[in-house]
């Protein structure tokens, strides 16, 4: 009509992404939730990189932080309970060739999702797996999390917990072929912005943990770590997370650390009286799952359907 030519094809021509191009929903965290730090660090590092973000996914378990996908403009598949990892892992095995994000919880990743996130780390897929531990469950109103403090009261244990938490760093740097470790809080914007670039540039799993604000349901485990720089130490390295003098000034306490060495990053995320927040360990040579587990996947449907026949003879009597 008048003259107008459609453009009827589905190529997605290159440009500059904003953004607004990663953005979703308008996010329905409470004010105040360190989620909100979270998203915006991960918009920032998409804009950044000019992902496109139809080659993106953003997958999630269940927990206020799993609402992650429902805020971002890439792909996304809001899952079940603990099952965040498997999802993650089916899409790499698939399409390789896209970036997954997860978003994931300590209740999530830590309690019911605890036997997938061991296979996870264990299979070094290319992916980002960021977990939001506000050592306490949020969306369900409070009960006792595998990271809450010992003493700490919630609704499970009214007198406080009573056995002390799980360490996600010491069990995470564990496990065969852990490739990439690393621990941030959420209201150091510039140092969680470094660590998720820094994350997503990794090449196999990188696991980070982040220490997040929940004012509504755990706000004194969040406030006495504020209050109290000298509970951090700040690794810093030339291998590591890129720092600035912000990042710095918050941390007054600060360390070399290469994060090739592994004994080494096991000490220092064994030692309760400092959190180590930096890049812990970074092995980018440990071999990745789905350079086996994609093989095929460019395959024709006829080629499938042969392939399978194929297998299927063997198994003739
Ligand atoms: Fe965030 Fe806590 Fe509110 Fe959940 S309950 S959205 S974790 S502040």
């Amino acid at each position: 009509m008048f003259g107008l030519k459609a453009d009827w094809s589905h190529e997605v021509f290159d440009r500059y992404f904003t953004i607004g191009d990663y953005a979703g929903g308008e996010a329905r965290w409470c004010p105040g939730c360190g989620d909100h730090a979270v998203l915006s660090a991960a918009h920032r590092v998409l804009r950044d990189e000019q992902q496109k973000p139809e080659l993106s996914v953003c997958v999630s378990g269940i927990g206020c932080s799993s609402r992650m996908p429902h805020y971002m403009g890439t792909y996304g598949f809001h899952g079940l309970h603990g099952r965040a990892l498997p999802v993650a892992c089916g899409i790499k095995s698939r399409r390789p060739e896209l970036d997954v994000w997860v978003a994931t919880g300590d209740g999530d990743c830590f309690s019911i999702g605890a036997g997938h996130w061991i296979h996870a780390i264990r299979y070094n897929m290319n992916m980002v797996v960021m977990v939001f531990d506000n050592a306490i469950y949020g969306l369900t109103k409070a009960q006792t999390s595998p990271t809450t403090p010992a003493g700490f009261k919630t609704n499970t244990h009214p007198t406080g917990a009573i056995i002390a938490p799980h360490n996600p760093l010491t069990i995470t740097l564990g496990i065969t072929n852990a490739s990439f470790v690393a621990q941030v809080v959420d209201w150091n914007p510039p140092l969680l912005y470094e660590t998720l670039k820094a994350a997503y540039r990794h090449r196999g799993t990188s696991f980070v943990r982040i220490i997040q604000r929940c004012p509504v349901f755990s706000d004194k485990f969040v406030k006495d770590l504020q209050n109290d720089p000298s509970r951090f130490l700040l690794l810093e390295h030339e291998q590591g997370i890129a720092m600035n003098e912000s990042i710095q000034r918050q941390f007054p306490e600060r360390l070399q650390h290469d994060p090739s060495d592994l004994g080494r990053a096991f000490q220092l995320a064994a030692d309760d009286s400092r959190l180590p927040v930096g890049l812990l360990y970074c092995n980018p040579a440990a071999p990745r799952y789905e350079d086996f587990s994609s093989q095929g996947a460019d395959l024709t449907p006829q080629q499938r359907l042969t392939e399978l026949e194929t297998v299927l003879d063997r198994l003739t009597i």
